[in-house]
């Protein structure tokens, strides 16, 4: 293979995967690396309350290592565990000017608050099972409190502050606690994402990579050469300009199939449902309640149940407490040929009467706290959850990094390591699962916006 690193690489997309891929390509020593992108993240902080609109932007994602029998995700987000502890410990180092503006000392991007994954059967799961016999193997069985163990349930109740979270519904011990069977892992927690994002943009800019947000960022159309036997992408067209390149690399996330068609059988953009509450800043109660010292990320994921697929973040610094729910995602079909992002400010009733059901039933105290948004988020889905990371058959010079199946933040700092890998052709333990595919199962649980 020829040396690369000289080459003219167009990044399309600012998000986890265009970011994390523009990283590792200037850490290997890429010289030439343009990333464009159609909104303007940087000055909107990359928050969705400032008028981001991409998954990436978000206050906070789910960081954990639990994959049942996926077992590259496992390793990779662990990998990934030690970058995001290396970023908070530098950037409580850093000199407030060194910082990117909307970052502060105290900020970490990681937080191991735990999350407690309940299953509303008698037993775990089977996925839950899996997870923990590949935490065995990965040495990080001992980290796991099971609801219904009472050596584990021993182990969390020597630390205060994880015993609290162990016993966030009660103590599932006693007959009065709300939740009795699950799994508390102390690997996981959250990422403080649009702040994430901010820090990686950042780092990429201080090594050479150059950016293009907003209109002038736009891609419109690749610059095409056509060849005897193959069509070759030479650059892209943007509102203002052409970029010239050797390689595009696509990772425009659910806008991926309206710019690379030929993606449209296997990824799909899905919306989850995200309802984000206002603690007030009186309500000591709830503040520390809610606080990550006390409460961890929850997740109910026992299949057949109404309130499958629904999340809780912990509060954050300013006192807002984010419900996710993707038990059910929705698709936009109106254009027939892929689903398209759109974005109203609520979300389909369905997700608002599940919200509202478990407040009544878990946390009564919220009732009447003022909702701060409501908005759909888009996922691009690829068949069994897989990334997907290829050079697009028929095309030369023309790569995606996308299907990031809503699991692909956590996995930032290192993603775009094996993202560079692959495009300089070599082997890794994600190749086979992340290769390009012609169609696949979609996601079962969807239902288009219009029906919803
Ligand atoms: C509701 C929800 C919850 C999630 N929760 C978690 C979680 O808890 N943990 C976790 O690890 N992951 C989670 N994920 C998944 C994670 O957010 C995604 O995998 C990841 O953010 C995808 O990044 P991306 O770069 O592919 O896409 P995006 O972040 O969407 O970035 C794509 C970028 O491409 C740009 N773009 C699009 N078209 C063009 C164009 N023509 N020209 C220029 N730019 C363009 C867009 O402006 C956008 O900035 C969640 C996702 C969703 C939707």
């Amino acid at each position: 293979m020829p040396d690369l690193t000289k080459s003219r690489v167009v990044v399309v997309g600012a998000g986890v995967f265009g970011l994390s891929t523009a990283w590792h390509l200037s850490k290997k020593g890429y010289t030439d690396v343009t990333v464009l992108d159609g909104q303007d993240l940087p000055s909107q902080h990359y928050s969705p309350d400032e008028g981001s609109k991409s998954a990436s932007a978000d206050i906070n994602k789910v960081f954990r290592a639990s994959y049942g029998e996926q077992v590259h995700y496992q390793q990779l987000a662990y990998e990934s565990q030690k970058v995001w502890l290396e970023w908070n410990d530098e950037i409580s180092r850093s000199a407030p000017a060194d910082l990117p503006e909307g970052l502060a000392r105290e900020d970490k991007l990681l937080d191991l608050c735990g999350m407690l994954r309940l299953s509303a059967t008698g037993d775990l799961s089977a996925h839950e099972q899996a997870t923990l016999r590949n935490f065995e193997a990965a040495g990080t069985r001992a980290q796991q409190f099971s609801l219904q163990d009472p050596e584990d349930r021993k182990h969390a109740f020597e630390d205060p502050a994880w015993k609290a979270r162990y016993c966030v519904f009660g103590d599932p011990a006693t007959p009065e606690a709300k939740a009795k069977v699950g799994v508390l892992d102390s690997t996981a927690g959250f990422v403080l994402m649009g702040n994430a994002c901010l820090w990686l943009h950042h780092l990429c800019s201080k090594a050479g990579v150059k950016f293009v947000f907003g209109e002038e960022g736009k891609v419109k159309r690749f610059l095409t050469a056509k060849t005897a036997s193959i069509q070759k992408i030479v650059g892209v067209h943007t509102a203002a300009s052409e970029h010239p390149s050797d390689l595009v690399i696509v990772a425009t996330g659910a806008f991926t199939p309206l710019l690379v068609p030929q993606t449209a059988p296997s990824a799909t953009a899905t919306a989850g449902s995200l309802i984000t509450f206002q603690l007030p800043a009186d309500r000591a109660d709830l503040l520390d309640r809610f606080s990550p010292k006390r409460f961890p990320v929850v997740s109910w994921g026992s299949n057949g149940l109404q309130r499958n697929g629904l999340y809780i973040l912990p509060r954050t610094k300013e006192g807002l407490l984010k419900f996710g729910f993707r038990g059910t995602k929705f698709t936009n079909l109106e254009q027939p040929d892929a689903s398209t992002p759109i974005y109203p400010e609520s979300v389909p009733a369905l997700a608002s009467k599940i919200v509202n059901e478990t407040i009544e039933e878990f946390f009564p105290e919220l009732k009447g706290i003022p909702v701060q948004s409501t908005r759909m988020c888009w996922y691009t889905d690829g068949p069994g959850d897989e990334f997907l990371v290829d050079y697009v058959p028929g095309y030369a010079g023309l790569f995606v990094a996308t299907c990031g199946s809503g699991h692909g933040a956590k996995h930032m700092p290192m993603l775009g390591k094996y993202i560079v890998e692959i495009i300089e052709g070599n082997e890794t333990p994600f190749n086979q699962f992340w290769k390009w595919k012609e169609g696949g199962a979609r996601p079962s649980n969807l239902i288009d916006l219009k029906d919803a």
